[in-house]
């Protein structure tokens, strides 16, 4: 028989799990502080790049990512289907640029160990990289190309993930300012600002770089903060950029919209989302430098979200071991539109006592209590 889950937060995980755990016969609430992927979820750039993204060590976290983005081409199809609502998912490649022959080695290990993990990786040099993407710098001298990475457009995957949650049966509350957990002995007891209170049989705390909330009611150790990532975007004609373009001082992203994402800094301002003049001028001074014709070009759009990175980069996902009511999924840090499907099977699967799709002993709530 399904449980009566309370989902706390309405970002891209809460929805995320929201909607796996509704269509396995739970009965789902979200409660949301302010809108619906109004945070870090709704700002993101959408890219789907383990391999991009980790390029040291192949360890559970990067299998994690793994997992998730081979989950990716029929999760999207099935929000799509279900929302009956589009959104942008790009099968776009990516390449990761580099201009120094010294950083040529690096490459060249990361292909060999992303490769003993079925990752499709290749280097390319010079004039077969130009011509791959005809705009980039020619400062440039070899680049991974990684052709199963890919995007999608974040804004858009979330109210289609929240249309997606309605239409399945969730109730969703949301512009409750603040919500607390009162109780959670016998069952769990949450109350709004306005004191309507919520319960349910368990919880899933996904608050993003807001977890650390629950830290003194549960006793538990919870280092999760928030880093500000400042981004802008830029209007090309669609097609002039082709794939998600990494260097070691950020990323480009093209929408089929026309628009070319730019991020992000890595910014410590506590919860403040305002964007700066230096933040935005750091990323965009450095274009010209990936793509020449960018020197002309001014952002039309610059905005900012938080991040919830944890102290070891590693998400929170996971039972308490002695509260089995309250469930982690917090903390997705960088990733956390990539680790959405797999964080929302392996919640319904805690729930649903099945065999777990990646070992979770690296992402305990409990690993720094
Ligand atoms: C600029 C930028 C670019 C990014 N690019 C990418 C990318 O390309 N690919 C990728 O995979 N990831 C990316 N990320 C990271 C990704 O956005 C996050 O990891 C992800 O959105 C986290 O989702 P979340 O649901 O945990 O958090 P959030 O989206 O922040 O949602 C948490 C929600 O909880 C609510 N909340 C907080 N406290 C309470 C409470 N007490 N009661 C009720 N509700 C509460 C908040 O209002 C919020 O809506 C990027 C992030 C930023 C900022």
């Amino acid at each position: 028989m399904g449980e009566r889950i309370v989902v706390l937060g309405g970002g891209i995980i809460g929805l995320a799990t929201a909607f796996e755990c509704q269509r396995r016969g739970h009965e789902v609430v979200v409660l949301e502080k302010v809108a619906c992927g109004g945070q870090a979820s709704g700002a993101a750039a959408g890219m789907l790049a383990p391999f991009s993204e980790i390029g040291e060590d192949p360890d559970d976290f990067f299998r994690l990512c793994l997992e998730s983005l081979k989950l990716y081409p029929k999760w999207q199809k099935e929000v799509k289907e279900v929302s009956g609502m589009n959104f942008e998912y790009t099968n776009s490649g990516s390449l990761h640029c580099v201009y120094h022959e010294a950083d040529l080695l690096a490459l060249e290990t990361r292909q060999q160990w992303q490769g003993q993990f079925g990752a499709k990786a290749e280097i390319l040099y010079g004039e077969d990289l130009f011509k791959l993407e005809k705009e980039l710098s020619r400062d440039m001298i070899a680049a991974m190309y990684y052709p199963e990475e890919s995007h999608v457009y974040a804004p858009d995957y979330v109210k289609a993930l929240e249309e997606g949650c309605r239409k399945l049966g969730v109730k969703i509350y949301d512009y409750l300012e603040e919500v607390t957990l009162h109780s959670w002995q016998s069952e769990i007891t949450m109350v709004a600002k306005d004191g309507r209170t919520f319960s349910g049989d368990r919880l899933v705390v996904s608050n993003g770089a807001w977890a650390k909330e629950l830290e003194t009611v549960l006793d538990l150790s919870i280092p999760v903060y928030p880093i500000r990532g400042q981004i802008c975007a830029y209007n090309i004609p669609v097609g002039k950029v082709k794939h998600i373009i990494y260097t070691s001082q950020g990323y480009l992203v093209p929408k089929a919209n026309g628009t070319l994402v730019n991020g992000a800094s890595e910014d410590i301002a506590g919860f403040n989302t305002a964007v700066t003049e230096k933040g935005i001028r750091r990323l965009t001074n450095w274009n010209k430098n990936v793509l020449p014709f960018l020197e002309e070009e001014v952002p039309f759009h610059t905005w900012a979200g938080l991040r919830p990175a944890t102290q070891d980069g590693y998400p929170l996902i996971g039972t308490l071991s002695n509260t089995p009511e309250i469930i982690f999924a917090a903390g997705h840090y960088r990733n956390g539109i990539l680790l959405s499907p797999v964080t929302a099977h392996i919640v319904a699967d805690l729930l649903d006592k099945k065999q777990e799709i990646v070992p979770l002993t690296s992402f305990s709530p409990e690993r720094f209590s």
